[in-house]
């Protein structure tokens, strides 16, 4: 995205219809933009003013709110207006086009994806981290997922990490001052007990990892794909799973023949459900039912847990282990023996080597809160209790990175011609990983990736 700073407008809320409906504008002096849209009004700043909005023929489009928020006081930290009418797809439009029609010989134009946060991170109003945290807490699919979303948002993971980047700071002039003075080297380490400091930020940085990584778990979920023949009972467990406190967030119906995802929710992680078309390997089938087969064998390779399920008063089946060599490597599956009431086996469950076997009955619920635990365990769900920061893989990446360059650290400073110029440079290796969270330290490419995620008007 290049670095056009022209002033820019979008519809802000979400399509559709709705009671209200806001179209927003940013630009650094928006002052030319009011007086074309309301001439001779003058809107206080931060005061609601009731008002009608007008085509340029003087045609009423709608009668709503305007709002002026003088910058640096507003989301961008640029002159922001936002004008709230009803909320309609056409009459919002109509109003966006009246806007970059009165904007156009100022420079107004539509803006992109994502370019009011890009402006609020340019104008220091959110680092990168809060910044992504916004479009996080409008993506969240869970209450917990929007609980850490809004942590992260308010600044929470930015301070932990700003305490790190600090602290790593601190270190490294310490150890760069000794660099200047040879002949101390060799018990500075002791004087300053740098080791100590330096384990101290590890400790600090684990804490960090261990709620992001919690947190990233709500963002991300589990993917959770469901084979095995058809009756075997893959969509009464589906519906077992998103049974009564389980609310089902988001049901995606396919036909008979797709897919048919539904996000569920296991203490607040969206687990995303694929109850795939019966898997049949055999030839002589017809071209739709082959097509509906492909696609679930591409969801399987994309799962994060296969759940495998076979009548448990049958037994397998010759196709059952047809599929079960098929299944891509290192993706955990749990062998789920259905239809226990009909068998006689009891609700449990029995980790072998070739997987997991559970037995339940997805009619009768038994053994059903077996299987969530066992979910739960394969995500690497850890019920503390504490606030976690809705992470991102990206933030994960740089978390680990810094951790190894502090490990380096410590191994230089554990050597015996302890070598403090390495030392110093692998503290600010990790102090740049620690920096790029926030976007202190953040190259161009990466924000232009990060914001085009965004929608238009965000
Ligand atoms: P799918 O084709 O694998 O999705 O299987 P369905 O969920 O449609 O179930 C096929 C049949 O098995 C239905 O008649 C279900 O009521 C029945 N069924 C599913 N689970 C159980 C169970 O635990 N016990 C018994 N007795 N029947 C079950
Ligand atoms: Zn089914």
């Amino acid at each position: 995205m290049k670095l056009d700073i022209s002033p820019i407008a979008a519809i802000a809320t979400a399509p559709g219809r709705g009671g209200i409906g806001v179209v927003r504008a940013s630009g650094k002096s928006l002052a030319g933009l009011i007086d074309a849209l309301f001439p001779g009004v003058k809107l206080a700043p931060r005061h609601a003013t009731y008002i009608p909005f007008k085509a340029a023929n003087d045609d009423v489009i709608d009668q709503g709110i305007a709002l002026y928020f003088k910058g640096p006081h507003s989301y961008t930290g640029e002159d922001v207006l936002e004008l709230q009418g009803h909320g309609g797809p056409v009459v919002l439009q109509m109003l966006l086009a009246r806007v970059l029609e009165a904007g156009s010989p100022l420079g107004v134009r539509l803006a992109e994806p994502g370019e009011f946060t890009r402006r609020a991170f340019l104008n220091d109003k959110l680092d990168l981290a809060q910044a992504e945290a916004v479009a996080d807490l409008i993506d969240a699919s869970t209450e917990a997922a929007a609980k850490s979303a809004s942590q992260s948002l308010s600044g929470a993971f930015s301070q932990v990490v700003h305490q790190l980047v600090d602290q790593t700071i601190n270190l490294r002039m310490l150890v760069e001052a000794t660099l200047d003075f040879p002949e101390e080297e060799i018990d500075f380490l002791e004087k300053s007990n740098a080791r100590g400091q330096l384990a101290g930020i590890v400790d600090a940085l684990e804490n960090v990892f261990r709620q992001a990584a919690q947190g990233a778990l709500l963002r991300e979920g589990l993917n959770v794909v469901l084979v095995g023949q058809p009756n075997v009972g893959k969509s009464s467990l589906l519906n077992a799973l998103a049974g009564a406190d389980v609310a089902i967030v988001t049901p995606i119906a396919g036909t008979t023949r797709d897919k048919v995802t539904e996000t569920i929710q296991i203490e607040g992680i969206p687990l995303n459900i694929i109850d795939t078309a019966g898997i049949r390997t055999d030839e002589g089938i017809d071209v739709v039912e082959r097509i509906g087969i492909e696609r679930t064998w591409g969801e399987v390779g994309k799962a994060d847990v296969i759940l495998h399920l076979l009548d448990a008063s049958l037994g397998p089946s010759l196709e059952d282990e047809k599929i079960v060599k098929a299944f891509p490597q290192g993706v955990p599956v749990v062998r789920i023996w259905n239809k226990i009431d009909l068998s006689g086996h009891k609700p449990s469950i029995d980790v072998a080597l070739d997987a997991t076997h559970l037995y339940l009955s997805a009619n009768e619920k038994l053994g059903i809160d077996l299987l969530r635990a066992e979910l739960l365990r394969i995500a690497g769900w850890q019920q503390t209790g504490e606030s976690l920061y809705l992470a991102r893989e990206r933030h994960l990446i740089a978390l680990r990175a810094a951790r190894e360059h502090l490990e380096l650290a410590r191994q230089h400073a554990m050597q015996d011609d302890q070598s403090l110029d390495l030392f110093a440079e692998e503290l600010r290796l990790a102090q740049d990983q620690l920096s790029s969270i926030t976007g202190q330290f953040t190259p161009d490419d990466l924000l232009g990736v990060i914001f085009s995620r965004f929608c238009i008007g965000k």
